[in-house]
């Protein structure tokens, strides 16, 4: 059998390598229209901010060794050009000697992956304006930056786009991200991705929701990008990472048809309509696990795992590729955010019945050190329980708790199994209910009808129909509170049940879930029959609002009207510091609170503090309270803020 593979990285070498595995006869020959086979593709963004020093820790396999090892024939530098799939054979352009030739095959394999999108813009041809896919690639952006290079725009804030402005960043870069969409990342429902955006913000990426370069003026030192806002960026490199199409040229010279994504269509063996063509990787379309239509997933997990269901028929073993749940991870700065199955605008769009919990779990108990509250959003179906998907955000333990809901949603499971899975636990790795049960309890709850939960983003309609209920402690209430919220705190509420109206729905809420939920059976079993209590608590009603970047509230557009207005006060010049490290919220605020009663208006406090929940809340605090946030700036996980005490306190 002579099998000729097209493309020789991650879906490419995989098939190639299972291949030889399982017949050690094949004939196996590689092309590969660029200089390097099999290399880390996932690991160039870190290269180029230096977290991975060695170049050649990426290149983890040459055509020698693949040789060597496993008797395959790799040639790099050979652009498969056209198929004839009734001869069965290959046009080749050597980029070597610029001569075509033509190669027999048995079988093909289309691992020809994706083609990176450029819309095409006004005056970009400017040599500053790259794009990362290939080693190569990665090889020119790092030769145009020098010493000089102080400035950088990235087009587009999906993984790679996000991946590599915290590199750049590390390199000491000031970044601009600009992006289309109204939000980043968009694997993840807006309210979890704010809180990323915030991050980033904090770490001093600049973005740019919504908007887009229309134009590249390339100016002798610099590229200077104008966006679709007018707004002008002067920089001195350009990296465009809107995403990848799949590369299709190829399989249209065979007669093969894209599906409804744009991709090959393959069947569950990865055979394409041609009995003896196969693809893999990003060209081809999948089916998605929990909504049953086709879908596109460039990532590299699938990718290696359909090259080695190839090499298995190739084989006569007939094995499957199974639909697929999308899961993914990426770094954040010091954060996480990962994902699996469904997020809840594709079962919107899909029309899918779904119901959602929020919790924020601590990555570990929280008495040990070293951990924060993550946001942990689990959807799942209010028929049956069945998880359809989970997204979360945080600091630490977010990649364990996807990477199980991955495997819970694999295995068909339901809010009550995640109940009663048995999860490893001591003080430094989880806590005795893991945030993985703890969201299953929530849900649980929710289906059994223990739980009536109201959501953020219906405040404003329950605000006119009911009764907003603070069960946090007065000095919480204080600090910030919804509006028209009644602050009867949850250890007072059987004393003072008669102080809540009656005859309306009662919404509760509290910092994240736990003490609104208390509230609500004790109401529900009082004769409040309509007791609802805020799924996540303030914490989740921040991301909705965006409240945890840096004092700007741009998605949803919600002003409640009680927002104080916040008078520009002129510096009086004095200038007092405050330590807050150490402290865990509410502490830096109530420091922070303090202090400033303790000043004139127009004095600057800069604040220091380590709790990352601190600058989540600060915004709509100094809303609250009249005070001016001037900057927020990250040092060595040290947040130093700035804060000038306003007219209104
Ligand atoms: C910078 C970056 C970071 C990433 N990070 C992650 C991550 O963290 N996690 C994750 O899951 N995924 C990540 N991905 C995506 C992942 O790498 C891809 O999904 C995966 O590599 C796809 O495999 P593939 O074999 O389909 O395509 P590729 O790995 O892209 O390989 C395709 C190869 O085919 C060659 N080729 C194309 N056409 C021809 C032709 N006509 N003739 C000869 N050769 C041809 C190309 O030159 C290319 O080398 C990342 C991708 C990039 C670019």
């Amino acid at each position: 059998m002579k099998v000729v593979i097209v493309g020789g990285v991650a879906a490419g070498a995989s098939t190639a390598a299972r291949l030889r595995r399982l017949d050690e006869d094949a004939e196996i020959i590689v092309l590969e229209q660029g200089n390097h086979v099999s290399y880390a593709n996932c690991g160039l963004p870190y290269h180029i901010g230096g977290i991975i020093k060695k170049r050649e820790a990426l290149l983890v396999q040459t055509p020698e060794k693949l040789h060597a090892a496993l008797n395959i024939d790799v040639r790099i530098r050979q652009q498969a050009m056209a198929i004839d799939s009734d001869r069965k054979s290959v046009t080749v352009l050597d980029h070597n000697s610029g001569k075509e030739y033509t190669e027999s095959w048995d079988k093909l394999v289309l691992c020809g992956g994706g083609t990176p999108i450029r819309p095409p813009t006004p005056g970009d041809e400017d040599p500053r304006i790259f794009t990362l896919q290939s080693v190569s690639d990665m090889d020119r952006i790092i030769e145009a930056m020098d010493s000089d290079t102080r400035h950088a725009v990235i087009i587009g804030g999906g993984f790679i786009g996000v991946e590599m402005a915290e590199c750049l960043v590390e390199r000491g870069l000031q970044v601009d991200l600009v992006e289309l969409g109204e939000q980043t990342l968009p694997f993840l429902d807006p309210e979890l991705a704010h809180e990323l955006e915030g991050h980033m913000i904090r770490k001093g990426v600049r973005i740019h929701l919504q908007n887009q370069v229309t134009v590249f003026h390339g100016e002798d030192s610099q590229v200077v990008c104008e966006l679709k806002n007018k707004e002008r960026i002067a920089t001195d490199i350009v990296i465009s990472a809107i995403g990848v199409r799949p590369s299709m040229e190829l399989a249209r010279t065979a007669g093969l048809e894209p599906g409804s994504r744009g991709g090959i269509v393959v069947d569950k063996h990865m055979r394409t309509s041609h009995a003896d063509i196969y693809a893999a990787g990003d060209a081809v379309e999948v089916t998605d696990l929990v909504t049953g239509s086709p879908c596109l997933v460039p990532l590299a997990g699938p990718a290696n795992r359909q090259g080695r269901i190839i090499a298995d028929n190739l084989c006569g073993r007939p094995s499957t590729f199974a639909p697929v749940q999308g899961t993914s991870i990426i770094k954040v700065f010091d954060m996480t955010a990962a994902c699996t199955g469904a997020n809840e605008k594709r079962l919107r769009s899909e029309a899918i019945p779904y119901e959602k919990a929020y919790v924020h779990p601590p990555g570990h108990a929280s008495y040990y050190p070293g951990t924060a509250s993550m946001h942990l959003k689990l959807l799942f179906s209010p028929a049956d329980g069945k998880v359809l998907g989970a997204q979360a955000v945080g600091f630490d333990g977010v990649d364990k708790r996807i990477d199980v809901l991955a495997v819970a949603l694999r295995a068909g499971m339901t809010v009550y199994d995640l109940e009663e899975l048995e999860l490893a636990y001591a003080p430094p790795y989880s806590s005795a209910k893991d945030p993985v049960n703890m969201a299953g309890f929530v849900a649980a709850n929710i289906l059994r009808g223990d739980a009536p939960t109201w959501y953020a983003e219906d405040f404003t309609e329950h605000r006119t129909q009911g009764v907003i209920l603070d069960v946090r402690s007065a000095a919480e209430y204080s600090q910030w509170h919804l509006p028209d919220a009644i602050n009867i705190p949850h250890t007072e509420l059987r004393a003072r049940i008669g102080e809540i109206p009656e005859g309306k729905p009662v919404y509760a809420y509290c910092h994240s879930g736990f003490r609104s939920y208390l509230v609500m059976r004790i109401l529900k079993q009082s004769g409040f029959e309509q007791a609802f209590t805020l799924s996540g608590g303030v914490s989740t009603f921040h991301s909705f609002t965006n409240d945890s970047c840096a004092g700007t509230r741009r998605l949803p557009e919600i002003n409640y009207g009680d927002d104080k207005l916040v008078e520009m006060v002129q510096a009086s010049g004095k200038q007092v510091s405050l330590d807050a490290t150490g402290m865990q919220c509410p502490g830096p605020i109530d420091a922070l609170k303090t202090t400033l009663e303790q000043l004139a208006v127009g004095d600057d406090v800069i604040i220091t503090a380590n709790d990352p929940a601190f600058v989540s809340h600060l915004p709509s605090w100094c809303r609250s309270y009249g005070h001016q946030l001037l900057e927020i700036q990250n040092e060595n996980d040290n947040l130093h803020v700035l804060i000038r005490k306003g007219l209104t306190v």
